[in-house]
């Protein structure tokens, strides 16, 4: 039996995945493989005040809204954690996240470090953190201009801003360095299995290994 199996078997609590990293480093790939590959796993759609870019769909990728919206979702405590990134607001809506995890439904939080930082604080032991690494500096650069999807000014403002998020490895449960992609994604899937995994987050564990344990094995 595989682990997906086992694990799906026995009733467990929700996980709140975060991934975080500096923009450039793999993570919005990473993010997409994930979902594709798991669908015991959902996208939480944060709502932004940035401009929407070409590739990007309305409710798929973010909530387009603007500041005074925001400011009213904010004000009415719909939203579970909210920052500043590069000049933008960003933020986790509340409702879908809650329901998710009542329902013990896995949900992927793709948000930087101030938001790991207010969804740790608020959840506690349902929230699995992994940041992704650049190999180096130079990289990071070079896949930001490749993404060629921002201006020379935004990319050089990204850049700045990706020191100061490395800065907060600390504060995150994994560290993955991303120098292969598929190798990078190998490594969180396997955290994800493990996370799954954990004893702590699985009360149908009781019920099963009470049968276990009463099962006539004459
Ligand atoms: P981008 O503009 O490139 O889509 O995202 C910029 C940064 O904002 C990324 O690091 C992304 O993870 C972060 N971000 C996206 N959504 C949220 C959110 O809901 N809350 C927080 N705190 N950060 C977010």
């Amino acid at each position: 039996m595989s682990a997906e199996t086992s694990v799906g078997a026995i009733r467990r609590r929700g996980l709140m995945l975060v991934l975080s990293s500096p923009s450039g480093a793999g993570k919005s790939t990473i993010a997409r493989s994930l979902l594709e590959s798991d669908p015991g796993l959902e996208l939480s759609v944060s709502v932004t005040t940035r401009a929407r870019r070409g590739s990007e769909i309305e409710g798929v990728h973010y909530h387009f809204r603007s500041k005074r919206e925001f400011e009213i979702l904010r004000d009415n405590d719909e939203l579970l954690e909210w920052a500043e990134v590069h000049g933008n607001f960003y933020a986790t809506p509340r409702e879908p996240a809650e329901k998710a995890m009542a329902e013990g439904r896995d949900m992927l939080f793709d948000i930087d470090w101030q938001g790991a930082q207010q969804l740790k604080e608020k959840m506690r032991g349902d929230i699995v953190s992994i940041f992704i690494l650049p190999p180096s500096m130079k990289e990071l650069k070079a896949r930001l201009k490749r993404r060629a999807e921002d201006s020379d000014e935004v990319i050089a403002k990204r850049l700045e801003n990706a020191r100061l998020e490395i800065e907060q490895w600390r504060q995150y449960d994994y560290v993955v360095v991303n120098h292969d992609l598929n190798a990078a994604f190998a490594e969180v899937r396997a955290i994800v299995t493990a996370e799954r995994l954990r004893r702590d987050r699985r009360p149908g564990l009781f019920d099963f290994v009470a049968g276990l344990l009463e099962e006539e094995t004459e």
